[in-house]
């Protein structure tokens, strides 16, 4: 494992200009710590778009994203995945210096051919383990999120100085740097969230709602049972582990976490992640999920919607309304 030290520095970006493309959460946090950091940033936006205004109101020189590439030493891709390749063929294909960096903090567009950069330029990867917003707390109050970096192409000799050196600009180097490849930052990080952090965790908070329902209980007992109080676990899981979950949870919770947590993610199961995996390997994943995005997301409207019309989203809302600390975090 690289390790990261606080010797790691944003040398190597000092004399170059960092071109921002998208400000959302991940763009908005990047351009205010390379800022902050001592690097040279503009952001290249739509006119119009949703977050120029933004980006102007927190200082920013905001020019049409082709300018803003014109302009730079570093352009870092930070639009919606599916937005990439249009922006890439429109803004910065034809309008990227030789030499210049090419960042992403997502390997998915080059690591499945869905951009294929340039053979004159730098390509990497800088992803922070974190949320945008939490890039820019943990950067302000001295700390920083970890990092992974990576890279595709190297042309100047440099390319890992300047993932790197941009990771620095994040904070991450007060962390933690960790160096991986395309292909493994994007396959990883899309198991992840279709396995076990959005798609697992959220079938499983469905199934074991219906499952109290449809056995007579009410929904509002249901919703903290199996919603409301994933949090209190996964908060001892951030912290500890599952050691430190076990140490904070009863005897009683203990054993029938071991005799039945296995009875409902078992061997078949995993059997399941394997197959899920080797979509994403073998690029049907992304196939398909390119396919319905252009065909205008008929698909993911649908299951969006069937999700936004379960059960226990309308008791949901209706319990969080009297907890009043969660209407002061909106
Ligand atoms: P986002 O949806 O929060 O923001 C997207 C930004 O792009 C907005 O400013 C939007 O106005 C702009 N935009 C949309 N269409 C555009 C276009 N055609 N031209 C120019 N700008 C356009 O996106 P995000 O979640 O910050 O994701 C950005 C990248 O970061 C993605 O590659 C994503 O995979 C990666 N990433 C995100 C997270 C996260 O926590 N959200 C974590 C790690 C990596
Ligand atoms: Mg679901």
């Amino acid at each position: 494992m690289s390790t990261a030290t606080p010797t790691v520095t944003t040398a190597a970006l000092e004399k170059s200009k960092i071109a921002i493309l998208g400000y959302g959460s991940q763009g908005r946090s990047h351009a205010l710590n390379l800022r902050d950091s001592g690097l040279d940033v503009i952001v290249g936006l739509r006119a119009g778009g949703a977050t120029a205004a933004t980006a102007k109101a927190d200082g920013f020189t905001v020019v049409e994203p082709a300018e803003a590439v014109k302009q730079a030493d570093l352009v870092a891709v930070l639009t919606p995945d599916m937005v990439q390749p249009d922006l890439y063929v429109n803004a910065i294909e034809k309008n990227l210096k030789p030499n210049a960096a090419l960042l992403f903090a997502h390997g998915f567009n080059v690591h499945f051919k869905t951009i294929t950069p340039r053979k004159d330029i730098d390509v990497i990867l800088v992803a922070p383990k974190g949320p945008g917003h939490l890039v820019r707390t943990e950067y302000e109050i001295g700390r920083g999120v970890p990092c992974l970096y990576a890279v595709y192409q190297d042309v100047t000799g440099k390319a890992k100085d300047k993932a790197m050196a941009y990771a620095a600009g994040l904070g991450g180097a007060r962390a933690l740097l960790i160096e991986t490849d395309f292909k493994e930052e994007t396959e990883t990080d899309l198991f992840g969230e279709q396995a076990v952090l959005c798609g697992g965790a959220s079938e499983l908070v469905q199934k074991g709602f219906e499952t109290l329902v449809e056995a007579g209980y009410r929904p509002e007992i249901a919703y903290y049972e199996v919603l409301h109080e994933l949090k209190l676990i996964v908060d001892l899981l951030y912290q500890g582990g599952i050691t430190k979950m076990l140490t904070f949870i009863s005897e009683t919770a203990q054993y029938g976490d071991y005799v039945s947590g296995p009875r409902i993610v078992d061997a078949a199961t995993k059997e399941r992640m394997k197959a899920v995996l080797k979509d994403i390997q073998d690029g049907t994943f992304a196939k398909n999920w390119t396919a319905e995005y252009k065909a205008g997301l008929p698909n993911y409207k649908k299951f969006k919607q069937a999700d936004l019309d379960h059960p226990i989203e309308k008791i949901g809302a209706q319990l969080r309304e009297k907890m009043v600390w969660l209407n002061q975090q909106k």
